[in-house]
């Protein structure tokens, strides 16, 4: 058995993201600046978009993209089952009523048959999420977006590098979000943005998410001297640092070649665990690009005589972290008591949780990690 403790979802921080929140430090520029304006340019590069704002997290950026689509009371926006909660709080904390609609079962995504099933005249929105990183169909979603003259805001949290049909998430629907928590494919400790081809969604993002002043404060105080701000709206506080701006200028440098490393371990994964009793990850067309975000296994009593928490325990007991993506939505109980969501409402997504297991999948694991996860899966299964 391995010696130290294998934690699930380690980011992989390198020698110049630790040189450059060193140097902000010594600047003693900390909040928003120029690493921030450089992370925004060089993500909106690599998404291939006009306008990338970042915020200091994906639930923030979640938030005000409701927000700036004049999501609020009234308003119905259909989200999936299967995922975090923070995509379905940003709905509400906009105002508006979440709306679910069940998954497929193959992709985990938004099923569109359950979609249309869903909506009504006060439907104004849909908030499909990209679950582990391979894209929903977006275009029967874009669909039934135009047919009735619907929003599309993507959660793209898992999604950075998803492509669907030569288009990259994010850049499809008519705002994107993406997340650099601690465990997502590439990090700022906490933190988001929102990508977007709309100038004006762009300015509005940028203006909600900082009080709602017009100007940037760090312009207030250029070179021609002292301008006056307006605050033009009520806004929040969701601006990001360029202290963590300063990792992620790096991390998405790197954001390439740690999808190489991660193709590697899935299909290492693919091969070494093929022959046990466990559900593995579907396959995808070749005309969709998968973010590999999370590995999820399908572990299912009746097939292999342990319960995802059996199998969790004991791949614990043995120094593996896993995780579990997602118990849906209506299994927890906040959203019962709100909004009387029973789990069999979408039964789809309420098995697929329950037998849930993500495996380790960071490109910070070595090989001999790779292969300690291996054999405690083994272990765990053995008769
Ligand atoms: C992590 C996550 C979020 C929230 O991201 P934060 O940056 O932590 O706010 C939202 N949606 C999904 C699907 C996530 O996995």
């Amino acid at each position: 058995m391995r010696s130290s403790y294998l934690v699930f979802g380690q980011p992989l921080i390198e020698p110049p993201e630790i040189d450059e929140v060193l140097a902000s430090l010594r600047s003693a520029w900390l909040g928003t600046g120029p690493k921030v304006a450089e992370f925004e340019r060089r993500v909106a590069a690599y998404k291939g978009v006009p306008h990338a704002l970042a915020l200091n997290s994906c639930t923030a950026g979640l938030h005000l993209a409701c927000l700036v689509l004049g999501l609020g009371p009234g308003d119905e926006v259909i989200t999936t089952p299967l995922t975090f909660c923070a995509s379905v709080n940003a709905i509400v904390h906009a105002g508006a009523t979440p709306v679910l609609a069940d998954v497929d079962p193959l992709t985990m995504n938004l099923d569109p048959a359950e979609v249309r099933r869903k909506i009504t005249k006060r439907t104004k929105a849909l908030l499909p999420v990209h679950f582990a990183g391979r894209p929903c169909a977006m275009a029967e979603l874009m669909a039934i977006a135009a047919e009735h003259r619907l929003k599309v805001i993507e959660d793209c949290a898992h999604a950075i590098e998803t492509e669907y049909r030569g288009q990259r998430a994010g850049t499809i629907g008519d705002l994107g979000v993406l997340s650099f928590y601690s465990t997502k494919n590439i990090v700022t400790g906490e933190g988001g943005m929102v990508l977007t081809r709309d100038p004006e969604l762009a300015r509005r993002i940028k203006v909600m998410g900082l009080h709602g002043m017009s100007a940037d404060a760090w312009k207030r105080f250029s070179d021609d001297g002292y301008k006056h701000y307006d605050v033009e709206e009520i806004g929040f506080k969701y601006n990001m640092m360029d202290l963590q701006a300063a990792i992620g200028m790096h991390q998405i440098g790197r954001v390439e070649a740690w999808w190489q490393r991660r193709w590697q371990i899935w299909q290492r994964y693919l091969r070494e665990l093929g022959d046990l009793p466990l559900g593995l990850p579907a396959g995808w067309p070749a005309d969709e690009r998968h973010a590999l975000h999370l590995f999820v296994l399908q572990v299912d009593r009746a097939r292999c005589g342990r319960s995802r928490d059996e199998l969790l325990m004991d791949l614990h007991r043995q120094n593996i972290g896993s995780g579990v993506h997602y118990r849906s939505i209506p299994s927890l109980s906040v959203y019962q008591r709100r909004f009387g969501w029973r789990r069999e409402d979408t039964p789809v997504a309420t098995a697929l949780g329950d037998r849930a297991l993500s495996l380790p999948l960071s490109p910070k694991l070595t090989d001999d990690d790779v292969g300690d996860v291996i054999a405690a899966v083994r272990h765990a299964l053995r008769r």
